[in-house]
């Protein structure tokens, strides 16, 4: 069978994709997309927070928004919530933020195929989807998540990952804060209670290695809400999904002669402190698309260009989570177990958090 050749392909239609693709697209480039889900944004994978940085990128964020959230409240050890004020963002209703955003990148122009997988990647660029069609694209978008086979062809892996279990449960009265459960018994990850009016997401993250005590220590979690009086018993839409915690990974490659570029999680951008990656994946996933389409246009650089933007945009947030996020997990790797105090000092709501690296971080 012939290949068709678009002149963008773009692997994913999470946040970072339909961006890339509405980006190109909208250059006038002839852009084919492939999503393996039968529709975007489902199943959900999401506790459904964004920051308010997000609303400049996003103008139709208002119509997916669930509700504003004002403040973070964190509890560590079970001692009792640290109130920050100005953590401002949304709860979104994240399946119809993926649907706002794939729909704008086909209003654009891009042909977005669901339920199509790439299956094979091969060494020049050119990839089979599900469907059994062959694309050849004259340039390659990654924006196929955590495990994206993109990256892995053009030799860029996320190592390292945080595996997650969420469940949606009742919310006894209505709240304006993210609250965040930080524990010793929690390594790699935390625990969190996201509003969505009446009901809130309820979940926990783990380094790969303990994967199996999230089940055990989210029924903990739920049961101890429950005993407070804050959330019900009952317990909905388990889902849960791995998400990058090592950092960035370079964003531009080749296979063959075809130029690769990954966006989003593909590309390691989520925060490895937080585990939040939407803004970024929003914000990536544009630039990728306006790289292409400067590429196609003649402009060699604009691949360079690309990879310096991301540097510019992300690595300080980065290596400062990184360093944090190293620190903790040395002491478990040294026998230990993380006070309280180790705990503060690794999550964002802290000063300790955002005190001089002393030349952590950096190299
Ligand atoms: C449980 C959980 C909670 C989270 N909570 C938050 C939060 O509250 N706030 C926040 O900012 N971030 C959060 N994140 C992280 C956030 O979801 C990601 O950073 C974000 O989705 C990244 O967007 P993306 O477009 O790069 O990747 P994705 O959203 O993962 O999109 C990738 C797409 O590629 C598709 N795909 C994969 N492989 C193929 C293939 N071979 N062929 C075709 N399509 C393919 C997938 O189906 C998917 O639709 C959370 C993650 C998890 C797992």
């Amino acid at each position: 069978m012939r290949a068709e050749r678009p002149d963008v392909l773009v692997i994913g239609l999470g946040p970072a994709g339909s961006r890339a693709a509405a980006a190109a697209a909208l250059s006038g480039f002839r852009v084919i997309a492939l999503e393996r889900r039968a529709a975007p944004g489902r199943p959900v994978q999401c506790a459904e927070f964004v920051p308010s940085l997000i609303e400049q990128d996003v103008p139709g964020l208002a119509s997916v928004t669930v509700q504003a959230i004002l403040r973070m409240r964190t509890d560590v050890e079970g001692e009792g919530f640290d109130e920050s004020p100005y953590f401002r963002g949304r709860m979104i209703d994240r399946a119809h933020f993926d649907a706002l955003l794939a729909s704008e990148a086909a209003r654009a122009g891009a042909s977005c195929r669901y339920g199509v997988a790439a299956l094979e990647i091969a060494p020049d660029g050119s990839v089979l989807g599900s469907d059994g069609r062959h694309l050849r694209p004259r340039l390659l978008i990654g924006a196929d998540g955590p495990r994206s086979r993109i990256g892995q062809a053009a030799g860029r892996v996320n190592r390292d990952l945080v595996e997650t279990r969420q469940i949606t449960v009742p919310l006894s009265a209505p709240q304006d804060a993210t609250d965040i459960f930080l524990k010793a018994d929690y390594p790699g990850g935390y625990g969190w209670l996201f509003p969505k009016r009446m009901k809130a997401n309820l979940g926990l993250g783990l380094v790969p290695e303990k994967k199996r005590r999230l089940k055990p220590l989210l029924l903990s979690l739920h049961r101890r809400l429950v005993a407070e009086g804050r959330v019900g018993a009952d317990a909905r839409d388990l889902t849960g999904g791995a998400i990058p915690v090592g950092g960035r990974l370079p964003a531009i490659g080749r296979l063959g002669r075809t130029p690769v570029l990954l966006a989003g999680d593909a590309a390691g951008l989520t925060n490895p402190v937080t585990g939040a990656g939407i803004a970024a994946a929003v914000q990536s996933g544009a630039l990728a698309g306006e790289a292409a389409s400067l590429w196609l246009s003649g402009r060699e650089r604009a691949l360079a260009d690309y990879e310096e933007e991301l540097s510019d945009l992300f690595d300080a947030a980065m290596a400062r989570a990184l360093a944090r996020r190293r620190a903790l997990l040395a002491r478990y790797e040294a026998g230990g177990r993380p006070d309280a105090e180790a705990l503060r000092a690794h999550w964002i709501a802290y000063p300790q958090y955002w005190a001089s690296l002393n030349g952590e971080g950096r190299g």
